[in-house]
């Protein structure tokens, strides 16, 4: 099928490449003309394992096109994928801007568009909109061009970090539709990823929107909730991986995503949650459970910040402090809404220098720090002669690491685990003063 992916970011990137490798024809359409510039090139401009080879292999056979063009990416489409940023406004509101930008850009382009033959386009909505954006899709769309269109709402599983394996083996396809035939257009494209048996469910469109939601609200709330229990734990003197361990054992509770730490962040549950929050004002609906979900993440954030400033009085002003990871979790390079954002910011505000250290987060980084931070060429780089080390983002690199090594870089051997990655009674042995996240300090 021709298909055109409306944004070219960590979704319609990946959503673009993966489809385009089960041989659709796939145009990435993106205002920004220094990304399409680098895919033209064959340079992936994020971070995400195994994309490289497949962006590679798909524009070498030919099945993947990038542009900023909007007449030659519209021109053809079959189905047209929105896949832009809706990122929270002032109030924490999901901001449409884009969206609706898109929407009158395709209008536009269809209204030119020369007919050709077949069926009318969808133009599918894979952003995460609040309920009802679709309807002001279609409107926006309709108040462009007088062409037939058909609508979809398919909102976007993948996991930064693993997305190419989540879009490739999604736990389940949604797709909300009015009208029969487009369910069926749609599932004929997404055949080649539910041949495990994994479902295409199709519902009506606002069900799909707000599918999106409660799912990030879910899981935000589980992260919350462990934090809640951490700090409840610590405070009474009881250890939070043998709590987790036996209330994880029971099968009503799982022990997926029930990992104490820093709170979550990126691109996508913050936001998301606060949009939730928002929809409830608006409708008159309390959503007081999300309203605390979002307030024990921010305050996570603090009570691993006062382990900081508490162990240095009060007074980092002067200390250098090594940071391990910026990216907001394992296997991204985006640190939007990373909790070491908060972090560094606030160890610069109170005098300390930050020397940081992240496989793949340095150019992101930069983005946010500019100079203000250094950026060291090696984890155990970062350590020479700082006054701690505080680990924000539990990259495989740093579970074990050489212990002799860090203790004779750094000046005091003090670190502060905000990911839990380490073992205490381990820390005890090698002598280190160690601080974790629901568990009692060791030295
Ligand atoms: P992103 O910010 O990485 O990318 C969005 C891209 O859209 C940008 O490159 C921007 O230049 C481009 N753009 C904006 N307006 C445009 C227009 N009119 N025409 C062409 N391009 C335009 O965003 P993202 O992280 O890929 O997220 C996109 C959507 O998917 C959001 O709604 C997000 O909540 C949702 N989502 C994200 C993830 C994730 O892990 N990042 C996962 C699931 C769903």
């Amino acid at each position: 099928m021709r298909l055109t992916m409306v944004g070219t970011g960590y979704v319609g990137l990946v959503t673009g490449t993966c489809l385009a490798n089960t041989g659709n024809d796939v145009v990435c359409l993106d205002l920004d003309a220094a990304k399409i510039a680098k895919l033209r090139d064959g340079v992936s401009p994020i971070y995400e394992p195994g994309l490289d080879d497949l962006l590679s292999r798909n524009i070498e056979a030919g099945r993947l096109h990038f542009t900023t063009d909007p007449a030659e990416a519209y021109d053809r489409a079959e189905i047209i994928f929105i896949c832009v940023g809706t990122p929270s406004d002032d109030r924490g509101r999901a901001d449409l801007k884009y969206t609706l930008g898109a929407a009158r850009d395709i209008g536009d382009a269809l209204e030119s568009r020369d007919d050709h033959a077949g069926e009318a386009p969808i133009i599918v909505v894979k952003s995460t909109v609040p309920v009802g954006t679709n309807e002001k899709v279609r409107a926006a769309i309709a108040g462009r061009t007088s062409k037939p269109f058909h609508m979809a709402s398919n909102p976007e599983f993948l996991k930064e970090g693993a997305a190419i394996g989540d879009f490739n083996k999604p736990d389940r396809i949604v797709v909300g539709t009015h009208d029969e035939r487009t369910a069926e257009r749609m599932r004929h494209l997404y055949a080649p990823y539910v041949r495990q048996g994994n479902p295409i469910l199709c519902m009506d469109v606002p069900s799909a929107e707000m599918v999106k939601y409660a799912s990030n609200a879910m899981l935000a709330t589980k992260i919350s909730f462990i934090n809640e229990i951490a700090n409840l734990t610590e405070a009474y003197g009881a250890e939070i991986e043998q709590v987790r361990r036996g209330m994880c054992s029971d099968s009503r509770i799982g022990n997926k995503f029930l990992y104490p730490g820093l709170g979550y962040g990126g691109s996508c549950f913050p936001k998301d949650v606060l949009a939730c929050m928002s929809m409830g004002e608006d409708s008159g609906v309390p959503t007081e459970l999300l309203d605390a979900v979002h307030n024990v993440n921010q305050r996570q954030r603090s009570v691993f910040l006062d382990k900081i400033l508490g162990h240095f009085d009060g007074a980092p002003s002067g200390r250098t402090v090594a940071v391990w990871g910026i990216a907001f979790k394992p296997g991204t390079d985006d640190v939007r809404e990373a909790p070491s954002i908060t972090i560094m910011e606030a160890l610069l505000e109170a005098g300390a220098t930050v020397r940081a250290y992240d496989p793949v987060a340095h150019e992101t980084g930069h983005e946010v720090f500019g100079e203000r931070i250094t950026y060291a060429d090696s984890s155990y780089d970062a350590l020479d002669g700082a006054d701690a080390l505080v680990i924000c983002t539990e990259w495989s690199e740093f579970r074990t690491p050489d212990f002799g090594e860090i203790k004779s870089r750094l000046q005091l051997p003090v670190v502060f685990d905000g990911r839990n990655i380490f073992e205490p009674d381990e820390m005890r042995r090698l002598g280190f003063v160690y601080y974790s996240v629901g568990r009692r300090p060791v030295g």
